[in-house]
């Protein structure tokens, strides 16, 4: 969310779908210069775009993952935009409205489409035993099994359909990685034999004579078998067969033929060419539809066809952007007039490319470090991004204006949310205390002792649990908030070894016009209706207001047996701490707010919020679970503390055992860390700890406050394994390391929690 321009409310949304070489332009574009009052919003497959000029780079080994990719989360943090990282499968024209599989529809004033192409697959047997490449991603995740497969001794012939110059970088990109690989373990590839399949009378048929006859000669040279003319028209488990008859027999078929469309575009009445294709003017603008744009691959320009080509998507960008900002402006477009000869810099596999211009060829490593030179310089662009603008914080009257005043205000504007919006522990227990409260008979667990929720009698064995939550949104897609706020509202009742039966919500909506209001309403209450649903908790009723920012939380009510409550105290020396999940999202979200957080970092920890802690809190029960508690706001030091001082123990805490979500340690060694960690580090001052260990960056997570983070639990010593092995079949805290530490006798100071480097051994 960009706070600045939250001020306004949304008047108009404008939907990006697809995240390609376009409308990453369009992202930067708007985060350089935002258009108040016109929420932006991306829809992407994936939460990273693969750069098609890398990607034969990528498969030869010559780039990383991440050097061939654009990192689309924190460029819609830059441009201010909601990041919505699911597929669309269709339009609503009539109602302006993106559809999903499995969540509700968005809605658009205006929609600009790049969802690029993918090979179409409209022959016999092509869907079931080839490899199309793309989507690229999921020919990426393939990737690593094909080359697998290749590795055995065993002959191996591959074929490549499409014989245009993405069909054939891809092939001799294949062959020069696997020629490396194997030579670096002292094997040769001599095993893999190489066929090129084109229904065209000779290869890259888009390019001139010389362009062609380089890279037939440079196939020759590398033994691969071209078959021009060829056009395969059955694939069948092990074999191709051809229009003449002819049957070759291949054991892996890569696909790369002609640009298809997705079908959904053509059913839901958009203009588009018999290829399924979108129409578009000149201005880029569909001709059925005005409040619909296009570019990239997936635009047909009625007036100026070019081929398909990631070339043109990237230079459709800026002119895109700017119609996109002159249609919500109601002014008039800006025509667009595609080059009709372009350069293609198409490689050889080896760090060799061949230059085409027109009639124009040339080839060297001089042309392979030119067109690297071009590809990085693009990529930069869009994955180092300018520094975050401080947001203006209001001034301070000057008679108010002391140096905890200019602190707060100051550090207001970048507040987290999610429960790194909670208030501090000490904050807390100090303002409880000044009130003086006081619980009455009944109540077996209260405000006297405070634990994960209240928990009242019912009569006989049964006891009601009520908790509550609520916080700001620190994720900008609605539907997901939705999702995280119910896992995290359920997990105090879970802590508890309680089942949770009915909720009650309380949901802040931002100011805007009715419409907007009532759908991001939808989303975050879709979201949570489908968590609580998951775990069997009926929505019963709630609260609705509007206010500046969305928030939402949630009145839990839930039931336990009264004899089985587990509660914060209880912990016994000798029990091991178990800790269900990895810790780290209050920092990774800080990271997001500031754009600097990699999409996998914030995918990897919204997934760890949305699970359950259900499952793991009955797995700690049946294992003679001491004491339990869920880790949220006050962070894992601090929720272990309130459980030490209930317990009347301390313990020792293996750091490097301690699991952490995977770019946890990179934000806070950037020294990017949650707006509640100040207050959490307070309690510091019960921890042994040598100098090193506190300058780790795992140290500084102990304070890290999570979101609809994991149990934390007390388990007996001899069943700890048992426990973690259950545990890890259910698919919490993959690895050993979520056996943290140990429980031990009360020393002389209360709550001391020591800390080492290592104690793993002592738990084999
Ligand atoms: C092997 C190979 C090599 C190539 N090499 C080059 C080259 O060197 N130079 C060149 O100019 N061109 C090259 N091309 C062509 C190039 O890949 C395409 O022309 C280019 O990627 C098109 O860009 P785009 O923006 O239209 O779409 P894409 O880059 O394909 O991006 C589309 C985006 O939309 C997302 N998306 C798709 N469907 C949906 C959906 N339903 N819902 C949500 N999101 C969706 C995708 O995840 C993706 O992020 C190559 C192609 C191949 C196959």
């Amino acid at each position: 969310m960009n706070f600045l321009l939250s001020a306004l409310p949304v008047l108009k949304d404008l939907v990006l779908l697809g995240g390609g070489h376009s409308h990453v332009e369009v992202l930067k574009r708007f985060g350089m210069e935002p258009l108040p009052g016109v929420r932006l919003t991306l829809i992407s497959r994936g939460f990273e775009t693969p750069y098609s000029g890398m990607l034969p780079g990528l498969i030869a080994g010559h780039y990383s993952h991440d050097e061939a990719h654009i990192d689309l989360q924190p460029l819609t943090r830059f441009a201010g935009a909601r990041a919505v990282f699911d597929e669309a499968v269709g339009l609503d024209l009539v109602n302006r409205q993106v559809r999903f599989a499995h969540r509700p529809p968005i809605s658009y004033d205006l929609l600009s489409i790049d969802i690029g192409s993918t090979p179409s697959l409209d022959v016999a047997g092509a869907a079931a035993h080839a490899v199309p490449v793309k989507p690229i991603g999921r020919f990426l995740d393939r990737w690593t099994l094909l080359c697998e497969r290749l590795r055995t001794g065993t002959r191996k012939r591959i074929a490549v359909v499409g014989g245009g110059a993405g069909g054939v970088e891809l092939l001799l990109a294949v062959q020069f990685r696997m020629r490396t690989l194997l030579e670096r373990e002292g094997r040769s590839a001599a095993h893999l034999e190489y066929h090129l399949f084109t229904d065209s009378s000779r290869i890259l048929p888009t390019h001139n004579g010389s362009v062609c006859r380089i890279f037939e000669r440079v196939l020759r040279d590398r033994g691969v078998r071209i078959h021009a003319g060829s056009s395969v028209v059955e694939v069948e488990a092990a074999r191709l067969r051809t229009a003449d008859g002819q049957s070759h027999d291949v054991d892996e078929v890569l696909w790369t033929t002609a640009a298809a469309a997705a079908p959904w575009l053509a059913e839901s009445g958009l203009a588009v060419d018999e290829a399924g294709f979108v129409r578009v003017s000149s201005a880029l603008q569909s001709i059925s539809h005005p409040e619909v744009f296009a570019a990239g691959d997936i635009a047909a320009m009625i007036d100026h066809p070019r081929p398909k080509s990631g070339v043109f998507a990237v230079r459709q960008g800026p002119p895109l952007a700017r119609n996109l900002r002159y249609a919500l402006l109601g002014e008039p477009l800006e025509r667009y007039r595609p080059q009709r000869q372009f350069l293609s810099l198409i490689s050889t596999g080896d760090r060799y490319a061949v230059a085409s211009r027109g009639p124009w060829a040339s080839e060297g490593a001089w042309v392979w470090r030119w067109k690297d030179r071009i590809d990085r310089r693009f990529m930069r662009r869009y994955n180092e991004l300018p520094a975050m603008q401080a947001v203006e914080a209001p001034q301070v009257p000057a008679g108010l204006a002391d140096e905890a005043a200019i602190a707060a205000v100051s550090e207001m504007a970048m507040r987290c949310g999610g429960c790194g919006s909670k208030v501090g522990a000490s904050v807390l227990s100090r303002a409880l205390q000044r009130i003086g409260v006081a619980d009455r008979p009944g109540v077996l667990v209260g405000l006297d002792a405070p634990d994960d929720g209240a928990v009242i009698e019912m009569g006989g064995e049964r006891a009601a649990i009520h908790t509550v939550d609520f916080f700001r949104s620190m994720i900008d897609d609605p539907y997901v908030f939705g999702q995280v706020a119910a896992a995290h509202a359920l997990g105090d009742v879970f802590a508890m070894g309680g089942e949770a039966q009915s909720a009650l919500a309380v949901v802040t909506i931002p100011h805007g016009p009715e419409a907007k209001v009532e759908e991001t309403l939808t989303h975050v209450m879709a979201g949570a209706a489908a968590v609580l649903r998951a775990d069997g908790v009926a929505l019963v009723g709630g609260h609705t207001s509007e206010g500046a920012e969305l928030g939402l939380g949630f009145a839990v009510n839930g039931c336990v047996n009264a004899s089985r409550i587990l509660r914060k105290s209880g912990l016994r020396p000798g029990d091991r701490l178990i800790l269900t999940k990895a810790i780290g999202t209050g920092t990774l979200f800080a990271a997001d707010m500031r754009h600097r957080a990699k999409g996998r970092w914030i995918t990897g920890a919204i997934r760890s919020m949305l699970q359950s802690n259900r499952e793991a809190a009955r797995c700690l029960q049946a294992h003679g679970a001491t004491a339990c508690t869920d880790v949220t706001g006050f962070g894992l030091l601090g929720h272990l503390v309130e459980m030490l001082r209930t317990s009347e123990v301390d313990a020792e805490i293996d750091l490097a055992a301690v699991p952490l979500l995977d770019g946890a340690e990179q934000t806070v060694q950037a020294g990017i860390l949650s707006s509640l960690q100040p207050q959490n580090v307070r309690l510091r001052r019960v921890i042994a700890i040598t100098p090193e260990i506190s300058a780790q960056p795992r140290f500084a997570l102990l304070f890290d406050p999570q979101t609809s983070g994991g149990l934390l639990a007390g388990v007996p010593w001899e069943r700890a394994d048992a426990c973690m092995n259950e545990l890890r079949s259910l698919g919490y805290a993959a690895g050993a390391g979520a056996v943290i530490g140990t429980v031990t006798p009360r020393g002389d100071r209360p709550e001391r929690v020591s800390l080492a480097h290592s104690l793993t051994g002592r738990y084999d």
